[in-house]
């Protein structure tokens, strides 16, 4: 017997939960592109973005996923024949990567594999290697979606400072802007991508590269800066045509407009205490359920945990039945393990994953629990009783 049906629920990390007010936005007459009401929504809106990464410098938007954010940033601070340096925990770091080495980057990789954050003292070590400042960026992914690690760029900001070398902090925030904190400039990161499906609540297509003066003095000497994805124009104060280099993404705009609305009125602070408080619910049942049997939190250590997307192991197949039974019996969406162990291998089906960002409430991950706890009985995992119990009590006491 399914009981599916009702409204279902999308908690993959990304693309997240659009609330009503975002999607209601959208639905309205195409506007005009060239001048009027669109103009001059656009200085609020940015300024309502560099709010919530925490940044006075600049903004670039464009129409992309994640994907076009790591490029457009690539682009803007590279040339061919440099060096970067990826310290690596989890996929993402290395699907960068790809790209970087696409573009004629020499890629040095220090793989922390898949259960520990950056060690700022191996960065260190290699930046002092470096004598001759052939590393131009070291590219960090804050919160790397397929671990759940959340690193600290505070530390990396540090030994960049302590060896002295030039090389721009560059932070791929795609997972958690407006849900774990960020603080662009607090922080010293110089370069950070975004996109708009995750923390954001909006649906996936737009990307944004904020960036300091000192990556826009590196930007002048790049030569893998493409027209499309130079960044110059998209923050022209005044010609706002040259901000999309040809169509604004109307409808998305009116989206994201709704979505920052949503969490001013908030409160950026309030926001993100309320994803710690469902994160630590969230934790709370994973703790209990794997106090018997194989569920277990990939991040050990909850200080190196995200507050927005959280990676389980729990062994087998299970992964995937689970998956298969939340969604069908249940109209709860998980997501898949990626990058866990190779595609296609008996280990591949052991992992899922929890996106818990922007649009979640209490009611919301309680009932997420009580599914994967139904899926869990229903299916004859080994899991210990507390969980829910556990998750309640966080609720409770927040
Ligand atoms: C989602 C995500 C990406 C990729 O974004 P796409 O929109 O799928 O291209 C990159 N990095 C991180 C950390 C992400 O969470």
């Amino acid at each position: 017997m399914s009981l599916a049906n009702g409204r279902p629920y999308l908690a993959i990390p990304g693309p997240s939960v659009i609330p009503d007010a975002v999607l209601r936005a959208m639905h309205r007459a195409a506007p005009n592109i060239y001048t009027g009401e669109l103009h001059e929504m656009m200085p609020e809106l940015v300024a309502d973005l560099k709010y919530v990464a925490q940044t006075e410098q600049h903004c670039a938007i464009y129409i992309a996923n994640g994907h076009g954010g790591w490029e457009a940033a690539l682009a803007n601070m590279l040339s061919p024949g440099d060096a970067v340096l990826i310290p690596a925990t989890g996929r993402f770091g290395h699907t960068w990567s790809d790209m970087s080495a696409a573009l004629g980057v020499e890629n040095r990789i220090i793989d922390f594999g898949l259960r520990s954050p950056i060690d700022a003292e191996r960065v260190r070590e290699a930046l002092v290697e470096d004598r001759e400042h052939r590393i131009k960026a070291v590219l960090t992914v804050y919160v790397d979606t397929s671990t759940g690690i959340r690193n600290d760029l505070e530390a990396l900001r540090r030994v960049l400072d302590e060896t002295g070398h030039p090389a721009l902090l560059v932070a791929d925030c795609i997972a958690c802007m407006g849900c774990d904190r960020f603080e662009m400039d607090a922080w010293g990161v110089d370069v950070a991508i975004t996109g708009s499906q995750k923390g954001l609540m909006t649906p996936p297509g737009l990307a944004f590269v904020f960036y300091n003066d000192k990556a826009d003095r590196v930007r002048e000497n790049a030569r893998c800066v493409t027209h499309y994805w130079d960044w110059r124009p998209r923050t022209d104060p005044v010609d706002f045509y040259r901000h999309f280099d040809g169509t604004a993404p109307t409808h998305h705009l009116f989206a994201l407009r709704a979505a920052l609305d949503m969490i001013r009125e908030e409160g950026l602070e309030q926001v993100m205490r309320r994803h710690a408080i469902l994160a630590r619910a969230l934790w709370a049942a994973f703790d209990g359920w794997g106090a018997e049997g194989p569920i277990e939190i990939n991040m050990a250590d909850p200080a190196y945990r995200s507050h927005a997307v959280t990676a389980i192991r729990i062994g087998g197949d299970n992964g995937d039945r689970l998956r298969a039974w939340c969604e069908q019996k249940a109209g709860v969406t998980l997501g898949i393990g990626l990058g866990m162990a190779p595609p296609g291998s008996p280990e591949a089906g052991g992992f899922f994953r929890v996106g818990h960002m922007g649009h979640i409430n209490a009611h919301m991950t309680m009932g997420l629990l009580g599914v994967i706890q139904a899926g869990l009985k229903a299916l004859d995992i080994p899991h210990g009783p507390g969980g829910l119990d556990a998750a309640a009590s966080v609720c409770a006491e927040a």
